[in-house]
């Protein structure tokens, strides 16, 4: 599933190739990826309408319209691909296109081979209030050392299931948040409200740390994470300990352990994690 570097990077594609270009048209071939509207409404609503910008926040995308935000999540495989005419689509992206914008110039198509993935649309000036948006948490790069503290002190659950949780701290799925517990050098299993504000401040410099990095080298790819029309990340490269079962810890050279936490694969340190 694409996590916060994943959809940055995606973000960052779709503003080089559907920034300042207007909608002209509208085709849907999987219906159920609106939610809380019809298609028609749809259409009538976004066609004319320019893409100002496209904004991020947590995992969500924000297409910013002239009237409204739509609002795109891409789930466990949703990904975007630009094409500059129909002629370009190949037989994969025929098979699993969910909906195409055409625009002014090119053609842009939201493609989810699991169609597990989500759009809706807003008002432009009040999208963060939207009930999907407006449970998120603040992300590691505005949230401060109390602010997560006062979240997680009355939590009864483990500081990986808390922080995985987007409404405590948006941003971190089952990927970043064991690579960032591994370089805090903090136990998965431990009770979040045992958890020091001096720890959390800890934390939130390795999200910062983990992420900027993750998004300098344009997200993971571990399974189908792709962007830019099938060009892959580079982070899954310096992954340190999701993946690595049975592999040395670089700091201390024990074997790397898997277990399960609240149903997830998790990946840690028994020496160098307390
Ligand atoms: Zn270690």
């Amino acid at each position: 599933m694409p996590e916060l570097p994943e959809v940055e990077t995606v973000r960052r594609t779709l503003v080089s190739w559907s920034k300042n270009r207007v909608i002209k048209d509208v085709i849907i071939h999987y219906n159920n990826v609106l939610e809380d509207i019809t298609f028609d409404e749809f259409k009538t609503k976004i066609v004319g309408q320019r893409i100002n910008d496209i904004s991020r926040m947590g995992k969500y995308l924000i297409f910013i319209l002239d009237e409204n935000a739509l609002i795109s999540h891409l789930r466990m495989e949703g990904k975007y691909f630009y094409l500059d005419t129909l002629n370009d689509e190949d037989e994969y992206i025929k098979k699993h296109k969910i909906i195409t914008f055409v625009l002014d110039k090119g053609y842009l198509i939201y493609h989810d081979v699991r169609k597990f993935g989500k759009m809706k649309l807003s008002l432009k000036d009040n999208y963060a209030s939207d009930k999907s948006l407006a449970k998120l948490g603040k992300e590691p790069f505005d949230i401060n050392a109390l602010q997560l503290y006062n979240r997680l002190h009355n939590l009864n659950k483990c500081i990986k299931q808390c922080l995985l949780d987007q409404s405590v701290m948006a941003g971190l799925g089952n990927i970043y948040v064991d690579e960032v517990l591994f370089d805090a050098c903090i136990l998965p299993t431990r009770k979040a409200r045992g958890v020091s504000q001096e720890e959390c401040q800890i934390i939130i410099d390795s999200s910062i740390k983990i992420l900027n990095r993750a998004i300098e080298l344009k997200g993971s790819t571990i399974a189908t994470y792709h962007f830019n029309n099938n060009e892959s990340g580079g982070f899954q490269n310096e992954h340190k300990v999701y993946g690595k079962k049975g592999c040395n810890c670089v700091r201390c050279g024990v074997k790397i352990e898997k277990m399960v936490v609240g149903g997830r694969g998790t990946y840690y340190c028994h020496n160098c994690q307390k």
